[in-house]
């Protein structure tokens, strides 16, 4: 199958130079081609969002309303079949797909709001016979540049209110799983957006870097992990751009001693496991206060053998593949550098049984205990079925260590205590904190992002952050002509 972009509201017909192979991680088949997009290509895309953009941005806001609401049935109404897309091409289980879209849905419907959003403020005699008001349009052109983890959720992290704004849209979605993006701007075109509005764009390197210097690019929303986060903040912001770039990740649960040890097993082990690990919002490191550590490493392991891991497809997995078999192959060489830098490999994930075919790209869950802060396996994000264990003797070490991390995307904290709670919501360096929640994604009426090496910028994802993001504030003071307005006077303005 050949996998191509999404120009003008309709397929590329051109002959690309460079491809990718898309594989199905629970075979380890390759499924099809995808096209990697040229400068001139990426060209093209612009050159179309940039016509649609003189239309669009003058289309009412019940128009854009009603668009985001045809999108909501049609999503609603197609979610399955998506599903099964993002299974085949990611490996997670068709069930957890099924609520990366169901979070998706939440900003489509955020964004159906818009008429609301949108509005400004208005005050009427600012001066005598003066009125002041804001409103807030849309920027142009935007870079929507999505990681492969989830290849609807995060492209619609963006799209509902970029679009909803009056902004038109070029997305590069992951080259790894590539026909999400496809099947959503198929629906968009089908939910009555014009042409133009949305395109996709496919590629690696050389389509993110010719985006991030277009001239006509105004702005970019990029998801993905810190090293091209970093890359895309920089090189955007060089260029002029307004960027968001949401990067890695490295979130830690703190079990306090009061803690339920069971529903926290059954947390870590969710949230750890969960998506193979591949969640930016994924638990990666148990901080285990004294004396927790022996029985929690216990109610986790017995957990871990429960797990069912296999073919996304078949009802009863819990687990699916790895994405690659290079990312398959990284993953694993942290469990021989975990051993060596002398963490103690509780679960090894190797010998899991596998409900799937051979040539898959599997790893069992895995379990560290006694993680030091300075092994790899602490201080890389390896985006992988890993959980490391670290014990610490009280809550002030537990918040030192977790303050001191380099990322600063999501944290939980797992007590009865509600003052240890609240004083952890405070003092933690995190931007998205779960109290007995062990992801805290939020609703899509707040916004999504992290601190620290986690986010490069000042806007958060989606929610009123997203809406901001995507319009520029414009002041209007208005006079509407009356005799008593005569009279030359050169002092500034005053108001009176
Ligand atoms: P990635 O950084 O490899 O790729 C992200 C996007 O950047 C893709 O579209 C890819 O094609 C492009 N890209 C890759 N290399 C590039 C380069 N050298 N120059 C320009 N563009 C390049 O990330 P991934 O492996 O697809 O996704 C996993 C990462 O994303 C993890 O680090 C995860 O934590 C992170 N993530 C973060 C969030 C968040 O909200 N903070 C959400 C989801 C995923």
């Amino acid at each position: 199958m050949r996998i191509t972009h999404w120009i003008g509201g309709k397929a590329w017909t051109g002959i690309a130079q460079r491809s990718g192979d898309v594989y199905d991680p629970a075979t380890g088949q390759v499924t099809g081609q995808v096209d990697f997009a040229t400068a001139p290509d990426v060209d093209e895309a612009v050159t179309a969002a940039r016509e649609a953009f003189s239309r669009w941005r003058n289309a009412s806001l019940t128009q854009r309303a009603n668009v985001m609401f045809a999108v909501r049935e049609l999503l609603n109404a197609r979610k399955s079949e998506l599903a099964e897309i993002i299974t085949a091409e990611h490996g997670k289980v068709l069930s957890d797909a099924a609520g990366e879209i169901q979070r998706a849905l939440e900003a489509v419907e955020f964004a159906c709001g818009i008429p609301h959003l949108l509005k400004g403020g208005f005050s009427e005699n600012a001066s005598t016979k003066v009125d002041v008001y804001s409103i807030r349009q849309p920027l142009g052109v935007v870079g929507v540049i999505s990681p492969f983890n989830f290849p609807a959720m995060v492209p619609l992290w963006f799209l509902p209110n970029a679009i909803a704004c009056g902004n038109t849209v070029v997305l590069k979605p992951s080259e790894k799983d590539p026909s999400a993006s496809n099947f959503l701007a198929q629906l968009f075109a089908e939910a009555g957006l014009p042409d133009g509005v949305l395109n996709v764009v496919h590629g690696d390197r050389e389509a993110v870097d010719r985006i991030l210097e277009h001239p006509d690019v105004k702005a970019i929303s990029f998801v993905g992990s810190t090293p091209i986060a970093r890359h895309v903040y920089e090189t955007g912001t060089r260029h002029g751009k307004r960027v968001q770039a949401l990067g890695g990740a490295k979130n830690h649960m703190v079990v306090l001693p009061d803690a339920d040890l069971d529903l926290a097993a059954d947390a870590a082990v969710s949230a750890g496991f969960g998506s193979a690990g591949e969640r930016c919002m994924a638990i990666s490191v148990v901080v285990a206060v004294d004396p927790v550590g022996d029985e929690l490493v216990g109610k986790i392991s017995e957990r871990i053998a429960g797990l069912r891991v296999g073919d996304g497809r078949r009802p009863s997995c819990e687990m699916g593949p790895l994405v690659t078999g290079a990312h398959r192959d990284k993953v694993l060489s942290y469990l021989d550098a975990g051993r060596s830098a002398g963490a103690k490999l509780v679960v090894d994930g190797r010998s899991h049984s596998i409900d799937g075919d051979d040539a898959g790209f599997w790893l069992g869950p895995t379990l560290f205990d006694h993680v030091g802060e300075d092994m790899s396996i602490y201080t890389d994000e390896i985006f992988g079925p890993v959980l490391s264990v670290v014990r610490v003797s009280s809550y002030d070490a537990a918040v030192e260590l977790v303050n001191a991390n380099r990322y600063g995307n999501g944290t939980a904290i797992f007590t009865n205590d509600g003052g240890a709670a609240r004083r952890y919501q405070n003092e933690i360096e995190i931007g998205m904190v779960g109290v007995n929640v062990a992801i805290p994604v939020p609703v899509s009426y707040y916004s999504f992002g992290g601190w620290k090496d986690s986010l490069f910028g000042d806007s958060h994802a989606y929610g009123p952050h997203g809406v901001h993001f995507f319009t520029r504030g414009k002041v209007v003071t208005s006079r509407w002509l009356d005799p008593s307005h005569g009279g030359v006077n050169l002092g500034f303005p005053l108001n009176s």
